[in-house]
């Protein structure tokens, strides 16, 4: 089949990113089939310009003026592959709701994603970084990726191994803007365990039956718990957490707790350890500021906030200034954990 390519000029990506900054694609084309993606990717070749995707626009910190071809991902379908004994296996369009697609399995009584609950954004975005909450990543329950590599002008399939996949970060945040992910197939184990390890899990469930911890019930504790500590994008504009939680040796962590005796962490290997970048920033005082349009949340330091009227620029000066007293105080490097587009 023929696409007639006719990307939209100036387009208002307000909507569209969650942050709520006023953001103008140069161009934009919304994609409901992955049959236009070849099209759409010559017509930004030819043109000499650049492009990228956006799905929910809940990880990207835009500019005002977002330059080249901007792809609004919204290919929205789900489908039973196979239904077996062992497993149930899912290919899901990468425009399809996140959250939406989690209710459903859970709907489907196909378990496993509940604690990914209420993550905002799309199917399509869940690899890119390898997204995570509650004690599980999503890597583990994606089979493979179909996708349009713009490099090479080919459909490929990419594999869980191909997608090397690690905390918040994957091939698809090595190589940006190569790949155009279509569809993400997950499988899904019918032996299920529910994962309540992490400590706002526990707490939420230290008494209750343990027949009552069903995967209806992580899901609504999960729906709870980050309705209590999140901001809604709908009414303060966010990406979630902004920064990565820092992964250093144990060594390290040894002499910090020297001096810090109550700093918060958690295994992450054998030799390393993951600190809580949140108690880090709250510790140099940041937590509730704000600065101009912008600040950090008062329930979770993690969490730059904008409130109107702010853009990219107060933002990313907000995330510096942290980044340098966390740097100063600790010694430890903050990671932006969104992708952050510039003007040029
Ligand atoms: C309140 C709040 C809570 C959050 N909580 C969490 C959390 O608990 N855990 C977590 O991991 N994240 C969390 N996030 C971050 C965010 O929701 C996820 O990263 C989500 O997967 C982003 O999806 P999106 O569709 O909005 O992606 P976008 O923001 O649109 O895009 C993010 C990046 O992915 C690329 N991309 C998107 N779709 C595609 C595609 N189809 N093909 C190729 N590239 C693509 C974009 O180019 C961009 O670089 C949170 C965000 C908010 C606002």
């Amino acid at each position: 089949m023929n696409f007639d390519c006719k990307p939209l000029a100036n387009y208002p990506l307000r909507e569209r990113n969650t942050l709520g900054f006023d953001v103008v694609a140069q161009w934009a084309l919304p994609i409901p089939q992955a049959e236009q993606i070849p099209v759409a990717i010559r017509w930004a070749k030819n043109a000499g310009l650049p492009h990228r995707v956006l799905g929910g626009g809940s990880n990207v910190v835009l500019p005002a003026q977002l330059p080249g071809l901007t792809l609004l991902m919204d290919i929205d379908f789900i489908e039973v592959l196979e239904n077996l004994a062992a497993k149930t296996r899912l290919r899901v369009g990468a425009g399809t709701n996140w959250h939406a697609f989690v209710r459903w399995t859970l709907d489907h009584s196909f378990l496993g994603l509940e604690n990914l609950a209420l993550i905002p954004g799309t199917v399509g975005a869940a690899p890119i970084q390898n997204i995570g909450a509650y004690g599980v990543e999503v890597k583990e329950y994606i089979d493979t990726v179909e996708a349009y590599d713009c490099q090479t002008n080919q459909w490929v399939t990419l594999s869980r191994t191909d997608c090397r996949f690690s905390y918040r970060h994957s091939v698809f945040k090595d190589e940006p803007n190569r790949f155009v992910i279509t569809a993400v197939i997950f499988d899904l184990p019918k032996v299920w365990q529910p994962r309540i390890s992490y400590a706002d899990l526990t707490n939420y469930f230290a008494n209750r039956a343990v027949d009552a911890i069903t995967a209806p019930a992580i899901f609504d504790a999960v729906y709870a718990i980050r309705t209590q500590k999140l901001p809604d994008p709908k009414v303060i504009g966010n990406v979630g957490s902004f920064f990565q939680n820092p992964v250093i040796s144990n060594q390290q962590l040894q002499s910090l707790k020297g001096q810090f005796p109550r700093i918060v962490s958690y295994p992450e290997s054998a030799t390393h350890s993951k600190l809580a970048a949140g108690w880090l920033i709250d510790q140099c005082g940041f937590k509730a500021m704000q600065m101009g349009n912008v600040g950090v949340h008062d329930k979770q330091a993690l969490v730059l906030t904008h409130r109107g009227g702010g853009n990219a620029g107060e933002l990313l000066g907000l995330a510096g200034q942290i980044q340098k007293k966390v740097k100063e105080t600790f010694g430890v490097e903050l990671t932006v954990e969104p992708m952050i587009y510039s003007e040029q």
